[in-house]
């Protein structure tokens, strides 16, 4: 079995990936470029390009971060109209150069590129299936097992190829592919991961996020639908419905951490559901304190929206160092606590002697909050009420986030009040769930909470989980 490389955050869940894809564009690569640049904080482990050159599709793609593995001569050669690009953090399949994506692979209906964001729940099942028939498989993702599908399908197109594949695999999904002629674009039947359609100019767009579009001049045209594929050739654009409507179940997750701010999803701005969710923990559970603050980046729109509506003073307790390296490895417990440090300090002149609203927009582990409630202490804060703008994370979701297992949990294992007394703060509240669909415009609105409730829409297999395709 291959491991994980261990991180400075070791303890920390997981980012999931990032899509990109254009077409009809003369500089597509360098646009993707711009836009995995964009997205870099949906995974920050490896990031590739392929592009439709002339006569076949070009690629490269490396582990790190975007401006680590791309530099203007590799740019220069992926010269093309049509880009698809992608950056990941591990989800299924390990922290391995051969992991990285797009995929690159020739069948017989021509060359093909894939940029898969999410998880596919049933892949080892199938994985398993294909290598009895013969199939060898390259690489530990799941996605691999979709290209393999597609490669075997007798069907006379590519798009048709596509459905059939997809009508066999399950899980929580956006894909872009490209073809030496095509773009195309397609997300799961309940639309758990997000993927937007933009514009530039006459040049077509797709992303996980809308702030790529902003980044590249271009403009926002609508969210793919749940099942829905998208083709985009010289002949403009087509769209069908690969599989039926299941359900919307877009991941609730998405707006409390993992999506930028600057991001619509669902119709709705990332900040502003963010904000309200502040408003509503601050109803929901308000605090006796002199200022609140939130830990930087992803809690300080909800830290606002929770000051805003109590009227107190909004203010900047912690300061995060953005150059710090991310998978530097800390061979021990002492150099781990100092790169925690390294990372982020306390605001002594702003926290001393003062009662904190601390808001954070999730636990998971357990571990965060502990190391800024111990930082903030030692800065002087006299009270520290933790607030989180999500409920208790209780389930491992399946569907592209890697939380690790239930046990790894705290909320799943803990009460609050226990909690609380583990981090050390004064108080710990979490909004309610309905409080929470409140924010996000409404339950009608179509959500997954899988990771709240433990209740799945698409029925995950007994052994799915993120090493499964290497533990075979
Ligand atoms: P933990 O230390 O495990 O409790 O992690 C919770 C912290 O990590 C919170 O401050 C979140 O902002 C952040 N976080 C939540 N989900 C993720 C994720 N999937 N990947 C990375 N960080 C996350």
């Amino acid at each position: 079995m291959l491991t994980e490389r261990p991180g400075v955050f070791s303890g920390h869940p997981k980012e999931e990936c990032g899509v990109f894809g254009v077409f009809g564009h003369p500089e597509a690569a360098t646009l993707t470029h711009y836009a995995l640049l964009t997205l870099q904080h949906r995974g920050q482990e490896s990031a590739g390009i392929a592009v439709a050159g002339e006569r076949e599709i070009l690629h490269h793609k490396g582990m790190g971060l975007v401006g680590e593995v791309f530099g203007e001569r590799v740019l220069k050669e992926l010269s093309g109209r049509a880009a698809i690009g992608h950056v990941r953090y591990s989800t299924t399949g390990s922290s391995l150069a051969v992991n990285a994506q797009p995929l690159v692979f020739r069948h017989r209906l021509g060359a093909l590129a894939l940029g898969h964001n999410g998880n596919l729940v049933n892949a080892h099942l199938l994985r398993n299936r294909l290598e009895a028939e013969g199939s060898i498989f390259q690489t530990s993702l799941d996605t691999e097992v979709l290209a393999h599908l597609v490669a075997r399908s007798k069907e006379p197109t590519l798009e048709k190829a596509l459905t059939e594949a997809l009508q066999q695999i399950q899980g929580g999904y956006a894909f872009v592919l490209l073809t030496e002629r095509s773009l195309l674009g397609l997300r799961d039947p309940y639309g758990i991961r997000p993927l937007a359609l933009g514009r530039l100019k006459g040049a077509y767009l797709l992303a996980s996020e809308s702030c790529a579009f902003d980044s590249l001049g271009g403009r926002f045209i609508r969210e793919i639908e749940p099942g829905e594929m998208v083709v985009i050739d010289g002949a403009g654009i087509r769209s069908f419905q690969a599989l039926p409507v299941a359900g919307r179940a877009l991941c609730l997750f998405e707006f409390i951490y993992f999506a930028r701010p600057d991001s619509l999803l669902n119709g709705l701005s990332v900040h502003s559901v963010r904000k309200e969710l502040g408003r509503i923990l601050a109803q929901e559970a308000p605090a006796a304190a002199d200022l609140v603050i939130g830990v930087p980046d992803s809690s300080l729109s909800a830290a606002a929206g929770y000051a805003e509506e109590l009227d107190l003073p909004y203010e900047i307790g912690l300061v995060k160092n953005r150059y710090v390296g991310r998978t530097f490895i800390q061979p021990n417990e002492k150099l781990r606590n100092l790169a925690v440090r390294l990372k982020l300090n306390a605001l002594r002149k702003v926290v001393e002697g003062q009662r904190v609203v601390l808001v954070d927009d999730s636990i998971v582990r357990g571990t965060t909050s502990r190391h800024i409630i111990r930082l903030l202490r030692q800065a002087g804060a006299k009270k520290i009420h933790l607030r989180i703008s999500s409920a208790p994370y209780r389930f491992p979701c399946y569907y592209g986030i890697d939380t690790s297992v239930i046990s790894e949990l705290i909320a799943s294992q803990k009460s609050v009040e226990d909690i609380r007394a583990e981090v050390g703060a004064d108080s710990l509240a979490y909004p309610s769930l309905e409080g929470m669909l409140r924010a996000a415009g409404g339950r009608e609105r179509g959500y997954c909470l899988s990771c709240f409730t433990g209740t799945y829409h698409v029925p995950v297999p007994d052994g799915a989980g993120k090493l499964v395709l290497e533990e075979k």
